[in-house]
């Protein structure tokens, strides 16, 4: 019998991953299935940022790179970060890695020892959890739900933090809530924060880009710039530039622990594909343009999905600030079909209605759906169709 590690049995395979695999696994049975699993932009990537990329092909640009990034990205990232947010990193605060999802692990195997408490609001991005378990940290969860827009308060901060806590991680817009958190909301989590000088801060921006709140983004250090030195910024263009397969995300931060990323990266992947690192710096060069009308169309299709799924009996929605999710409560319909586990609940819609959801308990809020509108404003209706007429 093969024996595997013990930290490799501590984690599960994504599970967003796990529905969009089972619903292409339906369709192959010939069944119509609609997937709104997937957390990735229906556009196709830019043409700017396409040639870009061939023309790296094409010069032979296809060796080794330095391992933290190209000079080139690494300084469009840097004026990114002070156009966009106001921020000043020197190259060697910046680690360009294969995808935002390789920023947060490198950082956890270079911050947490076993036993450390990484503070993580739900619902939270799945992999949080699971990328801390690796790193034999300990995921302490806050509770929030609609009655605070899926916000963590102060007090809930405050109550969260221990003598083991090690790093705080916030996102703002959310996978999955969509929602963002206000500049005075952050200065006083920012207040808390204060108190405890010990402790690390992630600000993962991965959907800044994708916004239509009526207010502007900020993250933890652009409302509290006193922390700039223990907090680490977390972004990338996957889904800003609908770059998802290029895999290029970035982290900036306290230089010591950058550079402690590097080694790790160093180990394990080396540098980020150089092909992709053209095409990103070419996106990040390239400005937000191209980046407009898909958040037009990801604004549409929000303002549709949240007022039709608020007219499905059963099921209440709140609107978001960013992203492209809608992250609907489905208790109302769960207890009207006698389901108490949304994984059940989210089988039957896939099994009954063909449509694909992920189910709250993944992002650890039981009792959720949540619902990617990267897609067409027809399959939102015929989705919409399809579960009004399961659950009615
Ligand atoms: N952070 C959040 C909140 C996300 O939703 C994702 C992707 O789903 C990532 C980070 C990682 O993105 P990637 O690794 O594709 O760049």
């Amino acid at each position: 019998d093969l024996k595997l590690s013990d930290r490799v049995q501590l984690i599960k395979p994504s599970p967003t991953l796990a529905v969009t695999n089972r619903a292409a696994e339906l369709r192959a049975e010939g069944k119509d299935i609609i997937g709104l699993g997937a957390g990735e932009p229906d556009f196709d990537t830019p043409d700017h940022i396409k040639a870009a990329a061939a023309e790296a092909i094409d010069k032979g640009f296809t060796k080794y790179t330095a391992v933290d990034g190209t000079p080139g990205l690494k300084s469009a990232i840097i004026d990114k970060l002070k156009a966009d947010n106001g921020l000043s990193y020197e190259p060697n605060q910046i680690l360009v890695s294969c995808g935002g999802k390789q920023s947060f692990f490198n950082m956890a195997l270079a911050l947490i020892n076993p036993g450390d408490e990484v503070v993580i609001p739900a619902p939270y991005w799945v992999s949080y959890p699971d990328m801390v378990k690796i790193a034999e940290g300990e995921p302490v969860i806050i509770e929030t739900d609609e009655s605070t827009r899926f916000k963590i308060t102060p007090e809930q901060l405050d109550a969260a933090i221990t003598d083991k806590t090690r790093l705080v991680v916030l996102n703002s817009p959310s996978n999955p809530s969509g929602v963002a958190y206000t500049k005075d909301e952050f200065i006083a989590l920012g207040d808390v924060l204060r108190k405890y000088p010990d402790v690390l801060i992630a600000t993962d921006d991965m959907y800044e880009y994708i916004w239509w709140a009526d207010f502007g983004f900020e993250n933890i250090v652009t409302a509290n710039p006193d922390l700039y030195e223990r907090t680490i910024v977390l972004n990338g263009v996957s889904k800003a530039y609908s770059m998802t397969g290029w895999r290029i995300g970035y982290a900036a931060g306290p230089a010591k622990l950058i550079g402690a990323m590097k080694k790790i990266q160093s180990q394990s992947t080396s540098n980020p594909a150089s092909i992709s690192q053209v095409a990103a710096e070419a996106a990040l060069r390239g400005g937000r343009d191209c980046v407009t009308p898909m958040v037009t169309a990801f604004k549409e299709r929000h303002d549709y999905i949240v007022d039709a799924l608020n007219g499905i009996p059963g099921i209440t929605c709140i609107p978001g600030d960013g992203a492209f999710y809608a992250y609907p409560c489905v208790k109302g319909a769960m207890e009207k079909l006698g389901i108490t586990d949304d994984v059940e609940f989210a089988e039957k819609l896939l099994s009954d209605a063909g449509v694909a959801l992920v189910p709250g308990s993944a992002f650890g809020t039981p009792g959720y759906m949540r619902l990617s509108f990267a897609t067409s404003m027809n399959t939102l209706r015929d989705a919409v169709a399809r579960l009004s007429k399961a659950l009615s």
